[in-house]
């Protein structure tokens, strides 16, 4: 999951995307509202940071040009006063959730996984697909009950494959939602990724789950659940 972070005070941006990429997200910083803006809107992100007092352009007016082009990107506004005024222009102007600075770094993480739950179909914080199980909290990963041990990276281009099940998913987009701004492309990086996860996951014998699409990328499918009869 990658996020981009708008905030002004360079020591809390480099706080939090510190922490947020020890917590196995892409994370880009954005020092001002006009770039953040333009950020936003060139780049597939999964979430947005947005500090309400910025220099260029303010965070409601940033949040309000994103949703006035269409951009569902969900939006947690950092807001300096615990104001009701504040509150509302926020929400109203197209954030989905906010928080009151200095708030606690654990807050902040849990906003962040609840609302990237929102944006799918399952609120459960366990996400799974087939007999993988990933648990979006602890990061635990287990195929058929058996814990995985994975990297960060491979946890968070797993995260995006259970997350996005049966579709299929080109190298650059994968790239571009578990590396940031500042990763330059080798062009096999995803297929050594891919690769170390079907190890780890024992995803060599059938029935494959990670499947090649030739040319293109690759697809997690989910095989249909077949109940058993009572
Ligand atoms: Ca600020």
């Amino acid at each position: 999951m990658r996020i981009l972070v708008v905030e002004d005070e360079q020591k809390l941006a480099e706080v939090l995307g510190r922490g947020l990429e020890e917590h196995g997200y892409a994370v880009d910083v954005a020092h001002d509202g006009e770039v953040g803006l333009q950020m936003a809107e060139l780049e597939p992100y999964d979430l947005l940071i947005l500090d309400v007092m910025l220099p260029g352009l303010d965070g409601y007016t940033l949040c309000r040009r994103l949703r006035a082009g269409r951009r569902n990107v969900p939006v947690l506004m950092l807001t300096a006063r615990d104001a009701v005024d504040d509150r509302v222009t926020g929400l109203d102007s197209g954030a989905d959730d906010y928080l009151v600075k200095p708030f606690a770094f654990r807050e902040l993480l849990a906003r962040v996984r609840a609302l990237l739950r929102r944006d799918g179909l399952s609120r459960d914080p366990i996400l799974r697909v087939a007999d993988i199980e990933l648990d979006t909290v602890t990061h635990e990963v287990r195929r058929g009950g058996q814990p995985v041990q994975l990297t960060s990276k491979e946890y968070a281009i797993l995260e995006y494959f259970v997350r996005n099940p049966n579709r299929v998913l080109t190298r650059t987009q994968i790239a571009e939602h578990i590396w940031d701004y500042n990763f330059v492309a080798m062009s096999n990086v995803v297929d050594v990724y891919v690769g170390y996860l079907r190890r780890k996951l024992g995803d060599h014998r059938e029935p494959q789950l990670l499947h090649t699409i030739r040319g293109t990328g690759y697809q997690l499918k989910a095989p249909k659940r077949v109940e058993s009869g009572a």
